[in-house]
Order: structure tokens, then sequence, then C-alpha cells
């Protein structure tokens, strides 16, 4: 019997595999012209201080209008971009993109860039940065790059020499998606992060699992006494506002105070009424 189900399971398996595969397939050849079609953008989504509730900076995250398909979400095609290499001229997009809009901001805060851990073993990432800094005048205090822990673990050496050259062109440094990972707390002494971003997932549990806020609390008091910001992500209610508010956290984003949005729209939908704030000072992150 289990010799006449094998190879029928089997086909299905390998007919939804093979489906799978084609349109990853699909999806890798649309982006290879993606950036030429001028397919992609970048949306911002602002970040605040959670007692004032003034903006500090915002995030790039990216966009990709799809002819056919319509809105195509990063979390979908930035893995696929990652396994095929397009990452490496995508990434350089988004830096370049990203910069070049933040110089016509009204206010010189800082833009936060999403790095993969591709473009970070890429030899010339340093170089490329300085040039790009100077192609677009960007103050390197102003840019700020995101990555995740999967980057530390990967080479760890060579990361932490990376990211120290970063730091001391002045390049501000935040640990993403933090919790969800490998989170070894020794990364947080040993690598120079000026900022730790609290995973939404964390901050959705908020009131309604104590774990979630033992977890956040946790976050909060091991930032404090090793002199690192946060920023909660992912913030949708009054209510996580209240509790992180309450519980020290100097920074949040999310849905409640803000949405992604095109960089022109940016100063203008920043929250109901508030007011973008100066730039905290870069001394005051690390
Ligand atoms: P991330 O860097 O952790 O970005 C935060 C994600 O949470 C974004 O999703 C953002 O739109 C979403 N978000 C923000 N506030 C809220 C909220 O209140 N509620 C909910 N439910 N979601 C919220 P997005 O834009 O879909 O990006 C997903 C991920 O794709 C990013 O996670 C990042 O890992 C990756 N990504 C996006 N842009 C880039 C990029 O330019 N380069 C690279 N390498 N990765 C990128
Ligand atoms: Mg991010
Ligand atoms: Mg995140
Ligand atoms: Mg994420």
């Amino acid at each position: 019997r289990a010799k006449r189900e094998g190879p029928g399971t089997l086909c299905f398996f390998e007919a939804a595999l093979e489906q799978r595969l084609m349109e990853r397939r699909a999806l890798e050849r649309d982006l290879r012209t993606a950036i030429e079609r001028g397919e992609l953008h970048l949306a911002y989504q602002p970040q605040f201080d959670t007692q004032s509730l003034e903006m500090t900076g915002a995030e790039a995250l990216l966009r990709w209008n799809h002819p056919r398909r319509g809105a195509v979400s990063p979390g979908e095609f930035v893995p696929v971009a990652e396994e095929s290499g397009l990452i490496l001229p995508l990434g350089r997009w988004v830096l370049d993109t990203a910069c070049a809009e933040a110089m016509r901001w009204p206010i010189p805060c800082r833009v936060a860039v999403n790095i993969s851990p591709a473009q970070f073993r890429q030899p010339d990432l340093l170089p490329a940065i300085s040039g790009l800094l100077e192609r677009t005048g960007l103050p390197p205090h102003r840019l700020k790059m995101e990555v995740t822990e999967g980057l530390l673990i990967d080479d760890t050496e060579r990361a932490l020499t990376i990211l120290q050259a970063l730091k001391r062109m002045g390049i501000a440094l935040s640990l993403d998606d933090f919790g969800t990972g490998y989170s070894s707390l020794g990364y947080l002494r040993r690598f120079p992060f000026d900022e730790i971003k609290i995973d939404q997932s964390f901050v959705r549990g908020l009131g309604r699992d104590v774990e979630s806020a033992a977890i956040v609390e946790a976050v909060l008091a091991l930032s404090r006494s090793l002199g690192i910001s946060v920023v909660a992500e992912g913030v949708e209610t009054e209510q996580q506002l209240e509790m992180l508010r309450s519980r020290g956290c100097p920074r949040v984003q999310g849905y409640l105070l803000g949405r992604p949005v095109p960089s022109a729209a940016l100063f203008h939908s920043a929250g109901a009424g508030l007011v973008p704030g100066p730039m905290g000072q870069p001394a005051g992150l690390a």
C-alpha cells in the first residue's frame, strides 16, 4: 500500500515544488529589470521620540510595483534577491536613493537603511559607502544601517571589522529584529551597535501576554546599562505606546504614528499634527 500511495504523493509535492520554483524564477527574472524600468521606490516610515513624539528619523523600506502583479512585498522578493545575488545592485540602489532623498528633506534627521548580509560581504563596501556619501553630500551621521543577527554569525570577525569601520566613519548601527534570531547577548558587548530594534512580535504581545512585557522590559534594562538606544517596532495601538512609554522605551515606530510613505509625503503625514523634531545627537544614541 505504501508503494501505491508513495509515487502519487511524491508527484503532488513535486508539482507544488516545481510551481514554486517557476514562480521564483519568474520573480527573479522580473526583478533583474525592475531597477531600469523604474518599478522600485522607497517608502519611509517615521520614528519618534516616545516622550515628545518628535520625529527623530525614518526607515527606508523597499517597494516594488510589479507591472502585472502589483505591489510585491519585500518579505517575498528580498529573499529572492538575496539568493540570486541581485541584492547587490538592489542594495546599492537603495543606499543611493535613500541618501539622495534624505538630502532633500526639510529637516536633517537620520535615514535608516536595511543592509543584507551579502552586501556586507562585498569587498568594496567601505569605499562604496564613502563614495556614496561624498556623491550625495549626506553627512555620515545622518545615515544609519540596520543589520540582523544573521550577519554577526556568518563571519563574526569580518562583520566586526566592517561594523567598526562604518562606526569610525560616523555611521550609526542598528540591530534589527532583536530577539527573533540567535540573539546572543554577547553580540551587544562585542559589536558597536548604537541601537537595538525590538521586534514587532514582542510589541504585539504587549498587553496580551506577560512574557512579551517581560522580554521588552529585559531588553530595555539591558540597553540602559549598556548605553544603547532602543526603537520598538510595529507599534499599532495607544496601549502599546503607553506601555512602552511607561517602561522608558526611548523611541517607537509603527502604524499608530506613521505608515511607510514616499519621501515627498514624509513630512506631511508624520502622524496627526506631529512636528518633526531635531535629529537626536549622534552621541545621544551611543
Ligand atoms: P524590517 O526591516 O524589520 O522592517 C519593518 C517591517 O515592519 C516593514 O515591513 C514595515 O512596513 C512593517 N511595519 C512597520 N510598522 C508596522 C506596524 O505597526 N504593524 C505591522 N504589522 N507592520 C509594520 P516591509 O516594508 O514589508 O519590509 C519587510 C522586511 O523586508 C523588512 O523588515 C526588511 O527585513 C526587508 N526589507 C525591506 N526593505 C529592504 C531593503 O531595502 N533592503 C533589505 N536588505 N531588506 C529590506
Ligand atoms: Mg529594518
Ligand atoms: Mg525589524
Ligand atoms: Mg523584519
